[in-house]
């Protein structure tokens, strides 16, 4: 039916919506990445402290190794001298020693150092990660709203869809006139309307019922009935004369779309429409959606075709 593509207003509000919803979602992973990037600069700042410091025990390690073998050459030397020199030796003793004590505590650093090394290169590891994840995120997050955006800018307008419902509604009238007897009608409500339309005229009747706006109307009369109004409106004459020349506007008998039930004049607390009604003003808002298009000049007469 064609209430089903003329709800671009509902679709565009949706699609408004989403897009607010995805704008919300690219700011908090916009965050996100920010916390990632400083995460990730402060991982590789403890990177290059961690391995300076490695480096730098490494070399304390080496000199320490050095002094310590020299130590054991001295006191080798000292004692093969001749003639030997107990004082001398002793020293040299005391020089291993503390050259031992000494390479024992920088092995220790190294170890310490090497340790914090692994875990700086584990934390920096994972903040590199943790940023490629949090920049695809981002990167999906603004596509979404792209895309969103695309979908509503395809949307045809409100304009073009009213066209297109005025045209096939045209279409719908002269395919059904030739043929049409009172057969083709059906009561909606106690309203006679053409079957064509019945559906999406129940649907809006209950549509505005739920909304608080109850709807009655005439729709369906036969030619006889239209020749009485023509007479009864104060119209020139009953075949010829335009139905702006009548005192109410009346159709020429054979071209009111009342007289398919493709018409219908609708009332509310028993009086036809006028326009400061709630009446008038939900299906001014909503009748478009259900295929209805009101006559400009009769608040009341709303049709599959606005004629
Ligand atoms: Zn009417």
């Amino acid at each position: 039916m064609m209430y089903r593509s003329l709800t671009r207003q509902q679709t565009a509000a949706t699609l408004r919506t989403t897009i607010a919803a995805q704008q919300q979602t690219v700011v908090t992973r916009n965050s996100e990445l920010t916390n990632a990037t400083n995460a990730g600069a402060l991982a590789q700042t403890q990177l290059t402290t961690a391995t300076t410091a490695d480096k730098n025990v490494r070399a304390r390690v080496t000199a320490a190794q050095t002094t310590l073998t020299t130590a054991r050459q001295n006191l080798a030397k000292a004692e093969k001298k001749k003639p030997r020199s107990n004082a001398a030796i002793t020293k040299a003793k005391n020089a291993v020693t503390a050259a031992t004590k000494t390479l024992t505590a920088r092995q220790t650093e190294a170890r310490t150092a090497a340790t914090a090394l692994s875990a700086a290169q584990i934390n920096a590891r994972t903040a590199t990660a943790t940023l490629a994840t949090a920049v695809t995120n981002r990167d999906a997050a603004a596509a979404a709203v792209v895309v969103t955006q695309q979908k509503l800018t395809v949307l045809p307008t409100a304009y073009s869809l009213q066209t297109q419902a005025t045209a096939l509604g045209r279409d719908v009238v002269t395919q059904s006139r030739p043929t049409f007897a009172v057969a083709d009608t059906v009561q909606v409500y106690g309203i006679t309307v053409h079957r064509s339309v019945a559906y999406a005229f129940k649907r809006m009747l209950d549509d505005a019922r739920a909304n608080g706006v109850v709807l009655s109307g005439g729709g369906f009369r036969t030619k006889e009935r239209q020749i009485q109004l023509r007479k009864s409106n104060g119209c020139p004459d009953v075949w010829t004369a335009p139905s702006s020349s009548c005192r109410v506007p009346t159709a020429i008998p054979g071209r009111s779309l009342h007289e398919l039930g493709m018409a219908i004049d609708i009332s509310q607390n028993g009086k036809t429409l006028s326009r400061n009604t709630t009446g008038f003003k939900w299906l001014q808002a909503h009748a478009s959606a259900y295929g209805f298009i009101n006559l400009p000049s009769e608040p009341w007469h709303w049709s599959i075709t606005g004629g």
